[in-house]
């Protein structure tokens, strides 16, 4: 049951039983009712502003993730490029200096690597920070493609060099122990057998009758026959425009056809054909001219040798052939 509310009146000196209107009742109702709203929404606009919903706190947490995983895949970009630029600089300046092939042309570098308006990832146009990064990685991918072919290339020059080196004629076809004297008398010259002047396209290695005669360079024995004039005698060709020839061998140890290797005993030395005594007859020709081997075989001595070589070919001997 209510209470009965009284309030003094000060004519009848007493207090007397007070009843709230029904018009002041709706009144007092409807301003409760809006304060008890606005109470509400300031609440609701608080706990928004400074409480963050779960949805809030797992995007952020997810773009925490985000950042570091972009900071480390910027760091890697970094770190790439920089492990490019040191093969770029190996390739340029070091392997195609050996090479002799000049160094790739930056126009090839950078053939095929556009701007932003390569990408089609429009989207990232709102973005400048990611786009520049996705222009990086663009131009890196780019570069590193024409650096996998670069080294392709290299590859295959070198294995043409290592087999034009192999091939080369590049030593003594004599062993030095072997070796009694050096004629080294290359050009016009009096044949001691024919009597008259005719030119000597070689070099002439004394030595006993059966000592090894070595392949200068791998190749492939073009012919092994008798002639009148060089006795027992090897053509040997090189490839890459070299050739070089083995006269007066008292025995073959090679047949036509044969593939050789350099330091390889292909036959044995003699006195067959034209020929005043025991030794080799050695000739270098290259694109079909000859050439002095003595150009080909000095490499491969050590100071010692040559010296013995020096003093072999110092005193003057009357010429084999
Ligand atoms: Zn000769």
């Amino acid at each position: 049951m209510a209470r009965t509310k009284f309030k003094y009146n000060s004519e009848t000196c007493r207090y007397e039983p007070f009843y709230v209107k029904g018009k002041t009742l709706r009144k007092r109702m409807l301003v409760f009712i809006l304060l008890s709203f606005m109470l509400a929404a300031g609440g609701y606009f608080w706990l928004n502003n400074y409480f963050e919903t779960i949805d809030e706190l797992l995007l952020e947490q997810k773009n925490q993730a985000l950042k570091i995983e972009w900071d480390i895949l910027r760091h890697r970009v970094k770190h790439v490029s920089k492990d490019l630029a040191h093969f770029i600089d190996k390739d340029d300046h070091n392997y195609r200096v050996i090479l002799d092939s000049p160094p790739l042309s930056q126009s090839i570098r950078e053939a095929g690597v556009g701007g932003s308006e390569k990408i089609n990832h429009k989207s990232l146009k709102d973005f400048p920070e990611v786009l520049r990064e996705y222009t990086a990685v663009e131009k890196l991918q780019h570069q590193l493609e024409v650096e996998v072919q670069s080294y392709k290339e290299i590859n295959q020059m070198l294995d043409r060099k290592i087999a034009i080196w192999a091939a080369k004629p590049a030593i003594q076809p004599l062993s030095n122990k072997d070796l009694t004297y050096l004629h080294t008398t290359y050009g016009s010259r009096m044949h001691p057998i024919l009597g008259f002047i005719r030119g000597h396209k070689g070099l002439d290695f004394s030595a006993d009758t059966g000592t090894p005669v070595y392949a200068t360079g791998d190749g492939r024995v073009k012919n092994a026959y008798y002639s009148e004039s060089f006795g027992n005698v090897i053509f040997l060709d090189h490839l890459y425009g070299y050739e070089t020839r083995y006269a007066h061998l008292s025995k073959f140890n090679v047949k036509n056809g044969q593939q050789v290797k350099r330091g390889e005993v292909i036959g044995y030395v003699g006195s067959t054909g034209l020929s005043g005594g025991p030794h080799l007859h050695y000739e270098v020709l290259y694109h079909d001219e000859h050439i002095n081997p003595i150009n080909f075989f000095q490499r491969d001595l050590n100071n010692q040798e040559y010296e013995k070589l020096i003093e072999l070919a110092s005193h003057p001997q009357p010429p084999l052939d």
